[in-house]
C-alpha cells in the first residue's frame, strides 16, 4: 500500500516494535522526530481508547496543515497513536490510564512496584489478577478515527524479577509460564503482548480502510 505513517511517539523502543509489525503493509512507517513534528498533547480522556484519539487527532491535524501549506510529504499522511497501563483488580483497575503518572511521573519503577506488591498484601492467587492493556488509534485525513485493543492477562508477583522490558514488567507475572514480562526476551513479549496484539488488530483495520490506494 501507498503512503505514510507517523506514530505519535517519541519512545524509540516503541518505534522499534511497531516498524516490526507494520514492516509487510509496505507504508512509511515515521516517528514524529523523524517526519519533524512536535507537540505536547494533554491526554485527558477517561480510557485508554479515548487518550489514543486525542493525540493521534490532534496530530493528524498538524499534518493536515502541513499538506495544506504546500508540503506534499505530508499528503494523506495517516498518523497512528497508542495509550497503555495496567489494571490491577484488586485495586479497582488502579493504576489504569495514570500508569505512567502513578505516585508521579519521577518515581522510579522499584518504588512503583514495590508500593503495588505492598497494597496487595494479604491478596493470593486470582486476586492478584492484572492486565495490561493497550489501545491503538488511527486518525486518517478524511477525518475517520479507528481503534484497536490488546490485552495481556496476569497476575502480581509477590516480589520484582526479571531486568527486560520496563515500567511495571518486573511484577507482571504470567502464571502459565512461571515468568514475569521483564523476564521474556522482546521478541517473546511482543508476540503475546497487549502493545503487539493491538497493533496486530490495527493492521488489519488499516489493511481494510486503506486496500484500495493501490
Ligand atoms: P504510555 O502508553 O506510553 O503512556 O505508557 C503508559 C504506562 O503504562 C507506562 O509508562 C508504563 O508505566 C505502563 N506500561 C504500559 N505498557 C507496559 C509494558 O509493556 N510493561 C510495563 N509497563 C507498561
Amino acid at each position: 500500500m501507498n503512503g505514510r505513517i507517523v506514530f505519535a511517539t517519541s519512545n524509540e523502543g516503541k518505534m522499534k516494535e511497531v516498524r516490526m509489525i507494520l514492516a509487510d503493509l509496505g507504508m512509511e512507517v515515521l516517528s514524529m522526530k523523524e517526519a519533524g513534528i512536535s507537540a505536547e498533547i494533554i491526554e485527558d480522556g477517561a480510557a485508554f481508547e479515548e487518550n489514543a484519539r486525542i493525540k493521534a487527532s490532534a496530530i493528524e491535524r498538524l499534518c493536515a496543515e502541513r499538506a495544506l501549506a504546500g508540503e506534499a510529504a505530508f499528503e494523506g499522511t495517516v498518523v497512528l497513536a497508542d495509550d497503555s497501563g495496567l489494571e490491577v483488580d484488586f485495586l479497582g483497575g488502579e493504576p489504569g490510564i495514570y500508569s505512567a503518572r502513578y505516585m508521579g511521573e519521577d518515581t522510579s519503577y522499584e518504588v512503583k512496584n514495590k508500593a503495588i506488591i505492598d497494597r496487595l498484601s494479604g491478596a493470593e492467587g486470582e486476586a492478584r489478577s492484572a492486565r495490561f492493556v493497550c489501545a491503538i488509534a488511527a486518525a486518517f485525513p478524511d477525518g475517520e478515527v479507528l481503534t484497536a485493543r490488546g490485552t495481556i492477562e496476569g497476575r502480581i508477583g509477590h516480589e520484582a524479577a526479571g531486568r527486560g522490558g520496563f515500567g511495571y514488567d518486573p511484577i507482571f507475572y504470567l502464571p502459565e509460564r512461571g515468568l514475569t514480562t521483564a523476564q521474556l526476551s522482546a521478541e517473546e513479549k511482543n508476540e503475546i503482548s497487549h502493545r503487539g496484539k493491538a497493533l496486530r488488530a490495527m493492521k488489519e483495520l488499516l489493511k481494510r480502510k486503506l486496500g484500495d490506494r493501490g
